[in-house]
Formats: structure tokens, sequence, C-alpha cells
């Protein structure tokens, strides 16, 4: 139900790689035109439903040093950042759920590698997790500039059967490795993504295209719902986060709302699904 860009499965060396994306980026670059600087956003942050801290890992930390000191299990680690094994790379931001405090050890020698990322923790109507603290990959060079937002487009990312209970950062990798590796993006597709616990995390720099919808990357912000709606709605937390990221992005980049579409108005595609789809018609009426 979902088109040929939107998502694919594949099965490679019998692990399930997830594969999403809507389209490549516009080709066109305004070289070296002044960038207008977002504001940053206004507020609207809600405390996740579920405790936790970021950890960024340090050199010498292992899931048993960091679950001593953090009171969370190995396992309960393992599972929330989908890691098979237990070799940590130094600077992976881990998210330990339920962890309110992370104790210090004599062994660290910066304070900074010791430090959780920043996180939004505001009241509010939702939860923004920066790209930083659900990636360390660098934007690549073959990027274009978005010069301005002027309208915004949802998508969704399907569905796959494999990745049902794999950790929604896990899941952002996933998407992230294919768009980076597999389509040669200068990174993830996709501008902000409306992961199913509510939290919205940012993917692409707003400052640059996205890489979305086929011709019409310029000037054109690109946010994905995590799932598939075809036949049915985003869940209500998730709904609820779409509506108040949608309402403070557009106020952020004085896009009215006449100009949020979705997918399939600007491209041959059936994203976001009938049911969001209707959706949007209805937000925008
Ligand atoms: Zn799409």
């Amino acid at each position: 139900m979902v088109d040929e860009l939107t998502r694919r499965g594949l099965l490679v060396g019998g692990a399930v790689l997830f594969i999403t994306g809507c389209s490549r980026t516009a080709r066109t670059s305004a070289g070296a035109t002044a960038q207008p600087t977002f504001p940053p956003y206004a507020g609207s942050l809600r405390t996740p439903a579920v405790e936790g801290l970021w950890y960024r890992v340090a050199a010498g930390d292992t899931l048993a040093s960091i679950s001593r000191r953090s009171g969370v299990e190995v396992g309960e680690i393992a599972r929330a950042n989908g890691l098979t094994d237990a070799a940590l790379k130094p600077g992976t931001p881990l998210w330990l759920p339920g962890a309110t405090t992370i104790a210090a050890t004599a062994g660290v020698e910066d304070p900074e590698d010791a430090a959780p990322p920043a996180r939004a923790r505001r009241p509010g109507t939702y939860e923004l997790v920066e790209r930083s603290g659900w990636t360390d990959n660098p934007v690549r060079k073959n990027n274009y500039r978005m010069n301005g937002v002027k309208r915004i487009t949802i998508h969704h990312t399907g569905e796959h059967p494999g990745l049902e209970g794999i950790p929604e950062i896990e899941v952002l990798r996933r998407i992230e490795r294919y768009h980076q590796n597999e389509r040669k993006w200068a990174a993830i597709g996709y501008h902000y993504l409306v992961g199913k616990s509510g939290t919205v995390y940012e993917g692409r720099p707003a400052k640059y295209q996205g890489a979305h919808v086929s011709g019409a990357n310029e000037h054109n912000l690109g946010i994905s719902v995590v799932g598939d709606f075809m036949r049915k709605l985003p869940n209500p937390e998730q709904l609820a986060a779409l509506d108040a990221f949608l309402t403070d992005t557009r106020e952020r980049f004085s896009v009215p709302k006449s100009r949020v579409f979705g997918h399939r108005e600007l491209g041959k595609s059936d994203c976001c699904g009938d049911a969001l789809f209707r959706w949007i018609q209805t937000y925008r009426a």
C-alpha cells in the first residue's frame, strides 16, 4: 500500500534492513546565499511518559559499569538501545530508561563525556530530541540550502513486521543508515520524525533541503510520522504530538495552514496514507 520509494524491506545477511525514504534532493543549490536564522522553538515541550536519561558512552565504559552507575539493568539498557552485543563505542548516545541520576566515576577524565546530552524536559505538549540525541553521523557535503521554509509536507515511514519491538532511536538509525549508505543522501531524508511514543526527533537540519518530495524539496520542510497510516491514524499520543509540533513549526516559519500538504499532493505517492491524509485535510480546513 506504500509507494516504492516510501519503504521497502530487505533481508540482508539474515537481518532485517529497514528501508524508507520518499525522494531525492532537488538539484538546486543556492551556493553562498546567506541563510536566514531560524527562531528557536518557543516551548510546547512535554515531559515524556517514560522517565529516563541520555548518557554518552565514554572510553572504558561497559554495559555493566553504566548499569551500576545508573541503577538500570543491563538487559534494559541493551533493549532500549537495540544493542546486540556488549561492545560500546565511545560517543554513542544511550537511552537509560527509568534512570534519574548517573553517578560519576573516578575513571572519567573529561566531565563533558559523563554529562548526559541536553534533552528537552520542559512541561508542554511534546518532547523534542535534537539530532545529536540519537546520531553522531555528520550531514554530508552533498546537501543543498533550504533558502527558507514556505511549506510543510507530511509523510509516513511505513511499517515493517521485522521492526516490531525495536527501540525508536534504533529505527531512526536504520532509516538514516539506508538513506546515507544506500541512497547516498546527505543525511536522513526528513527534517523531523514523530515517533510512536509521541517524541519528536530532529532529522536533517532545517537549513538544508530534505530528500522527501522528488523535485520539490526546496523551501519544503518534511515531517514523517513513524508507522503506516493507510487505514488507521497514529495513536493518540503520536497524533497529539504531531498536531502540537505542526502548529509550533508553522509559527516558527510563518507557514499558513493552507501550505501544509500530504506527500501525495506533491508527488506520485500514496504517502502519508489515506487515514493521515484525511486528518491533514481536516487540520487545514
Ligand atoms: Zn512520503
